[in-house]
């Protein structure tokens, strides 16, 4: 094991056939020594510090219907709710103040935001927090729309590829979405000058150790600036209730192996293994993440945003998350910087 470690920290990558070998037959030993490979390489490029980035969750209407996620249209029992213009500059005035350098604003696909107001919106942040960095996470928009959205400003975009496997796709998703849209849709945020940011589940239903591998080659040939991983977490009105969440060993060890492949990369601890497990975020800086999205979302919608079952952090405040995660990240010696974090 400790061969095939060292390989893919001198060459960044390894055949199909050893990353299935490293997959299947980890241990703790093997985790330890490439978790301690990957936080030496994640501090020669960023020394200690992690970056945050303040997270908006403003709509949870989706147009869509992915089996997983407990915000899909079908779901009768998710209530609904929209952010306005003014609702998203407080967040963003209040993540400001906190020491955010840069706004995620996340949603489900929601036309209702056209590209005029999204755009109006990416446009006035800029103007009042010129030193900020706005992310999108909207799902898939046209070239066009992608292109008018950069033209306004904003910087980056994040558009988990979910898995890189046709089959395992349409297990997760009905048959009017397809992976080789939403592929496309990556090449063309890239091509059009967004800092961009894949990713996928950890555990999500009828994955195998091949679909994972598959989404490290996915990976390694879109060369993201971000990559976004968590486990699989299950929720009650959805198709999937009954499935097991993914596991954190799993994804943790995931993260190690990705900071290994991309040493440059901004990979974030997520909400999700911070839900599975108490300190998963801990964990997953330690293994190689360096970046935190910690909720600005007005407390009042924040249990609204239910993608997957017992979300953290729904009934606190912006401030109150904000000194738990600086806290958290300080016990493991290291330091939530203000700063944009760009790649
Ligand atoms: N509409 C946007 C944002 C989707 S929500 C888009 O299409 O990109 C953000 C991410 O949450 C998704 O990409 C998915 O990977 C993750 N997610 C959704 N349901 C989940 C669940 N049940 N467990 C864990 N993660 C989930």
């Amino acid at each position: 094991m400790k061969k095939i470690v060292d390989k893919l920290r001198k060459e960044c990558f390894l055949e199909k056939e050893e990353f299935i070998d490293l997959i299947q037959k980890r241990n703790d030993d093997c985790f330890e020594y490439m978790s301690s490979l990957a936080r030496i390489e994640r501090e020669k490029v960023f020394g200690k510090k992690v970056y945050i980035r303040g997270l908006i969750e403003f709509t949870n209407y989706c147009k869509n219907d992915c089996f997983y996620c407990g915000i899909r249209k079908s779901n009768k029992n998710a209530v609904r709710y929209r952010l306005n213009e003014e609702d998203i500059l407080e967040c963003c005035k209040q993540g400001y103040e906190l020491g955010f350098r840069t706004f995620v604003l996340q949603g489900g696909e929601d036309f209702y935001y056209s590209d005029e107001l999204l755009c109006h919106i990416v446009e006035n942040i800029k103007k009042n927090y010129g030193d900020c960095a706005v992310t999108l996470s909207v799902g898939e928009r046209s070239y066009q729309s992608y292109k008018r959205l950069f033209e306004c400003g904003a910087d980056r975009y994040l558009l988990r590829h979910e898995t890189a496997s046709e089959e395992h796709y349409k297990k997760l998703h009905p048959s009017d979405l397809s992976l080789e849209n939403r592929k496309q849709c990556l090449f063309n945020l890239k091509e059009i000058g967004y800092q961009v940011g894949c990713g996928f589940m950890v555990g999500s239903p009828y994955q195998t150790v091949e679909n994972i591998v598959d989404d490290l080659f996915f990976i390694n040939d879109l060369k993201p600036h971000m990559i976004g991983i968590g486990p699989f977490i299950s929720h009650c009105d959805t198709k999937f209730a009954d499935f097991a969440n993914g596991s954190v060993e799993l994804t943790l060890f995931l993260l190690s192996v990705l900071r290994l492949m991309f040493n440059r990369v901004l990979l974030p601890a997520t909400t999700a293994l911070g839900t599975l497990d108490p300190n998963g975020r801990e964990k997953g800086i330690l293994a190689g993440a360096n970046v935190i999205m910690p909720n600005l979302s007005p407390v009042s919608v924040r249990k609204k945003y239910s993608l997957y079952d017992n979300k953290i952090c729904t009934g606190d405040e912006a401030a109150e998350c904000n000194i738990c995660v600086r806290n958290r990240i300080k016990k493991i010696g290291y330091e939530v910087v203000e700063e944009r974090g760009d790649y």
